[in-house]
């Protein structure tokens, strides 16, 4: 058993420790022999000992130093370790030689959105993510429009993935036990994408401006991209809130812009 050092808050380190917990994650991700898998945050291994056996070939993204020499000193034949901020981190080297991959992660807390939008730009490539989250976070990943819920993640995932939230955990499953309830996602890309948008770019951009203060109507927040003509050209409500507004209908104001801009 390595020696490792005590756990480090600032990098949301709560180890899992539940086996039951742990196999019905990995059994989530349903690995076959040939799939290459990443992983974020391995820590101490308790999902990644489980993975090695599995995948054809392993990635770990961590930060911490030590838990990086860790993984490097034990010269895995299908392990790769790449010492990196997952959010600076670039998958375009670990998709080169493969059609996808799968993704797995008990993410740290603190950047757990983050990591979301960060791996929304490889998500064609990206057969299945498993993660787990706080709670609040996958609820409000899988909101519906008019819920309190309801924001800039959940409209920005909907748009690519078929969102599972599949079962929670309980804070007694980890060392340290976390402040909060953690639960676990699972993320598809959508075989077909029901409400296409001409520019990802340009549809990040208004779903973030219409979310941008949201107390305010569609007609105050959006008026850097769109008008109140313009919003009710598309059969929008200019005067609506962002919070009620379906992807369809965000789908459709970032076309609307798209255009303009052409
Ligand atoms: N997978 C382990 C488990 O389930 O017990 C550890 C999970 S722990 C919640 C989060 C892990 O992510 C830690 O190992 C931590 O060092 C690592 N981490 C924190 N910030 C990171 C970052 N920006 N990029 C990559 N890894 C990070």
């Amino acid at each position: 058993m390595a020696d490792f050092a005590a756990p480090r808050k600032s990098l949301g380190q709560n180890f899992l420790q539940d086996p039951n917990i742990i196999r019905k994650i990995v059994d989530s991700l349903a690995v076959k022999a040939t799939d290459t898998v990443l992983e974020i945050g391995p820590g101490r291994g308790a999902l990644t000992e489980l993975l090695l056996p599995l995948a054809a070939h392993l990635h770990l993204v961590e930060f911490d130093r030590d838990l990086v020499q860790y993984w490097a000193s034990r010269n895995e034949t299908n392990l790769t370790v790449h010492g990196a901020d997952i959010l600076q981190f670039d998958l375009t080297p670990v998709l080169s030689n493969v059609d996808s991959i799968k993704v797995i992660g008990n993410l740290p807390y603190n950047i757990s959105s983050p990591v979301l939008f960060h791996l929304l730009q490889y998500a064609d490539r990206i057969a299945s993510q498993v993660v787990m989250l706080q709670k609040e976070v996958v609820d409000r990943m899988a909101a519906q429009p008019g819920s309190k819920q309801y924001g800039r993640l959940s409209v920005m995932l909907q748009q690519r993935y078929h969102i599972e939230s599949l079962f929670t955990v309980p804070a007694t499953a980890f060392f340290p036990p976390p402040k909060v309830e953690s639960a676990i996602a699972r993320l598809t890309p959508l075989d077909r994408i029901l409400h296409p948008v001409a520019s990802h770019a340009d549809f990040a951009a208004m779903v973030k401006q219409a979310f941008s203060m949201r107390r305010k109507t569609l007609r105050n927040n959006l008026k850097p991209m769109l008008n109140a003509t313009q919003i009710s050209a598309l059969e929008i409500d200019p005067s609506a809130r962002a919070e009620t507004l379906t992807v369809a209908e965000f789908a459709a104001l970032a076309n609307a812009f798209s255009t303009q801009q052409s």
